[in-house]
């Protein structure tokens, strides 16, 4: 019976949902006795299981925009059984007009002390049409993004890699959702 919000809070390097709020833009109303804020996705994490909520806050809200132009995305995840926390995972988001990206969003999980957001390989994207090349290099500052280490789930390379190839699939789908084909 977890919640979306217990688990943003919560703050897992492993945590599906941090990523993919990266990803979607999201905000975060927190609310204290004192009154209430809003916080965007990015920065709000800021180490395993720390985030910018205060002590005496709670999360109440999330806050997803709504894109004006066509928009798609994916959530692509390693597991090594199903159900297991992401050895890596990649949530890819975008949305474009006239055949040239509008925003692009990318959230990493599992590379890192926290959920990153690829914000080079997102400003690689954006005015870009979205072609194999464009997707390539955004999918390689992605990898060079994650700040991932050696451990039971594979090596430290092999983890950045898969980062890179996620982000480069998740692209790909992303595109063809935002056309609106089956993907
Ligand atoms: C066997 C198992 C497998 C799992 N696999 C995965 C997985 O594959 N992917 C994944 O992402 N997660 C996985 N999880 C983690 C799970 O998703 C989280 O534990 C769960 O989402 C937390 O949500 P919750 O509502 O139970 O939060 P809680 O456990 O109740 O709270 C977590 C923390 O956040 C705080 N908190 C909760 N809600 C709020 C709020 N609204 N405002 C402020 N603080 C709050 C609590 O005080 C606590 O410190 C797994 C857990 C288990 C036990």
């Amino acid at each position: 019976m977890g919640t979306v919000g217990g688990s943003i809070c919560h703050a897992d390097p492993a945590g599906d949902w941090g990523a993919v709020m990266l990803a979607v833009g999201a905000e975060f109303v927190l609310k204290s006795a004192g009154g209430e804020r809003v916080l965007p996705a990015a920065g709000f994490f800021q180490g395993p299981f720390t985030t910018g909520l205060q002590s005496n806050e709670v999360m109440t809200e999330i806050r997803i925009p709504v894109g004006t132009g066509k928009s798609g995305g994916t959530y692509l995840k390693l597991e090594r059984k199903v159900g297991d926390f992401a050895s890596v995972a990649a949530a890819v988001h975008m949305s474009s007009g006239r055949g040239r990206v509008a925003s692009a969003g990318i959230g990493l999980c599992a590379v890192g002390a926290h959920s990153i957001k690829a914000t080079a390989a997102e400003a690689a994207l954006v005015g870009q049409e979205p072609t194999d090349d464009v997707i390539a290099a955004a999918a390689r500052l992605a990898g060079e993004a994650a700040r991932t280490e050696s451990g039971h789930s594979g090596s430290a390379e092999y983890k950045r890699d898969v980062a890179r190839v996620f982000v480069q699939r998740g692209l790909h789908t992303a595109v063809k959702r935002a056309q609106g084909a089956a993907a």
